[in-house]
């Protein structure tokens, strides 16, 4: 017997606009899709918010028993500027601009993000696969959509006939759009496109001389359209329909319709059963964003050393903060929000630290499975953390109070606590178990992102014999201090 047998968890599925009944398609199987990052810069923490929500949901799923299997995707390619048809591509010109080979900022970010969330103790998926590494799979993809009448060719590229597919399919269905609210909207062909609609979209691009990264296909030299990838690559893992396709809200359009009709067009069917979307994380009341600007990076954000909040945050205490939200609503990130997590987060972990001291009685007066049964039904409504997190701090009381002896547990009882409570902090939520104590590494980066602060100081008043001196002096007792583009930062030896 499974717990999924038991536990039946209801997923808002953003197609239908309604929480849903969840069944898998196979029993006991799970097939989900998250649209992974383009690695032509840092993840910034609204990309971290979002891909931790997944990463919870994951981790839920696969308490309850069942046997996941999660891809997330890497973006190494074909991802162009204003995520649109025309402008280059992001990591190509990332290369440009650094002169070093778009494969090497593709490696560089690639990195960077693994570093992040291994940081903030994410579990890696089922599988990471690459655009690049799918080429052939999305040349064979776009055969079968001209040869089922949905795209044309024009001088070596080829688009998506929008048009034509929503004579016979229903485009915009996800996100709610109108083809002739779209035809309204968009601005006419400059004269410059090869496109029949301005709505269509490339499958695949002809490759300018310039454009390094390019593949021969039957139609020219080029690379796949961006949308492409992603039904490509969750039909080669997960089947021409699987249970449940992720990503953050600003994927749903154009990015995921296009999957939907790319799917349709190609194999004749919906491809996603459930579709869910993590809302953005705001700075200050402001959507984070790699364009506008408005982004912290979790590195800054972990050593303090940036310009809008007060102090460096622990990983567990960052994850505590957003998963203190629900995955579906506008989380605005702020220096209040963060100070007030802290101190929620470390009264928890006294109290599960104080778990072991816990002495049992004859009798419980306290009601331990329905309380329990409260912490999965918060989980099974749509993954609600929030709620989640209230009945652990109810938790926090009884632990309280059993030390207090103002109320009781039996041994079971309290076996049931402790296991609830380990199972829903740690393995669902992926919090881990530091303390205020631990936490010296913390002051550590506060006091050094002081010292950062005091030096650029320094500089900024021409004083560079104090400004060598705080990096020496750092230095010489095992911290080295690293200038880049978006500041400074340390590590210790
Ligand atoms: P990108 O690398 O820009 O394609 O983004 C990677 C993921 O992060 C996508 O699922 C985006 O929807 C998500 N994302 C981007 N900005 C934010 C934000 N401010 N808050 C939450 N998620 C975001
Ligand atoms: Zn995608």
């Amino acid at each position: 017997m499974q717990l999924y047998q038991e536990q039946h968890i209801k997923i808002y599925n953003s197609l239908s606009g309604t929480k849903e009944l969840f069944t898998p398609i196979n029993e006991g199987h799970i097939g989900m899709y998250v649209c992974g990052p383009t690695v032509y810069s840092n993840v910034h923490l609204g990309n971290v918010r979002t891909f931790m929500s997944f990463d919870m949901i994951f981790r839920y799923l696969k308490h309850l028993g069942y046997k996941v299997r999660y891809v997330r995707n890497i973006t190494d390619a074909g991802h162009l500027e204003n995520d649109a048809d025309a402008g280059e591509d992001k990591i190509t010109k990332k290369a440009r601009l650094e002169q070093i080979e778009p494969m090497e900022v593709v490696q560089r970010y690639t990195v960077d993000f693994h570093n992040i969330l291994n940081t903030f103790n994410f579990l890696p998926p089922s599988i990471e696969p690459t655009a690049t590494g799918h080429i052939i799979e999305q040349i064979e993809l776009i055969k079968n959509i001209i040869d089922n009448g949905f795209a044309y060719e024009v001088n070596g590229s080829v688009y998506f006939d929008v048009h034509k597919f929503n004579e016979t399919n229903e485009y915009g269905k996800l996100s709610k759009r109108k083809l002739d609210d779209l035809v309204h909207n968009t601005r006419a062909l400059d004269g410059q496109s090869d496109k029949k609609n301005p709505q269509d979209f490339a499958l695949w691009k002809r490759a300018e001389p310039q454009h390094i990264m390019r593949w021969p296909s039957p139609w020219s030299d080029g690379f796949p359209g961006w949308h492409l990838e992603c039904t490509a690559m969750s039909t080669k893992y997960l089947g021409e329909q699987f249970d449940i396709h992720g990503g953050g809200m600003d994927l749903k359009f154009p990015h995921h319709e296009c999957e939907i009709a790319q799917n349709e067009a190609a194999k004749g069917q919906s491809p996603v059963n459930y579709w869910m979307h993590a809302n953005m994380l705001e700075l200050n009341g402001q959507r984070m964003s790699k364009t506008t600007g408005n982004t912290v990076n979790p590195d800054e954000l972990l050593s303090g050393n940036n310009k809008f909040f007060s102090k460096a945050y622990a990983p567990s205490v960052i994850r505590f903060f957003i998963a203190q939200s629900s995955y579906r609503s506008i989380l605005d990130l702020t220096d209040d929000g963060l100070l007030a997590s802290e101190k929620g987060f470390y009264r928890l972990m006294d109290a599960i630290n104080l778990l072991g001291s816990l002495k049992s009685s004859e009798k419980s007066s306290i009601a331990i499975n329905a309380w329990k049964q409260k912490c999965y039904d918060a989980m099974n409504d749509d993954f609600n953390s929030p709620i989640l997190i209230a009945h652990l701090f109810e938790a926090v009381k009884y632990i309280n109070q059993v030390k207090e002896g103002s109320e009781s547990l039996t041994s079971e009882d309290l076996n049931t606590l402790k296991e609830t409570i380990n199972v829903f902090t740690f393995d669902v939520l992926g919090l881990e178990n530091v303390t205020k104590k631990d936490a010296g590494t913390d002051k550590l980066s506060g006091a050094v992102s002081v010292l950062i602060k005091l030096r650029q100081e320094a500089r900024a008043n021409k004083d560079f014999a104090l400004s060598d001196k705080i990096r020496d002096e750092l230095a010489a007792v095992g911290i080295q201090l690293k200038d880049g583009k978006d500041g400074t930062t340390f590590s210790v030896n």
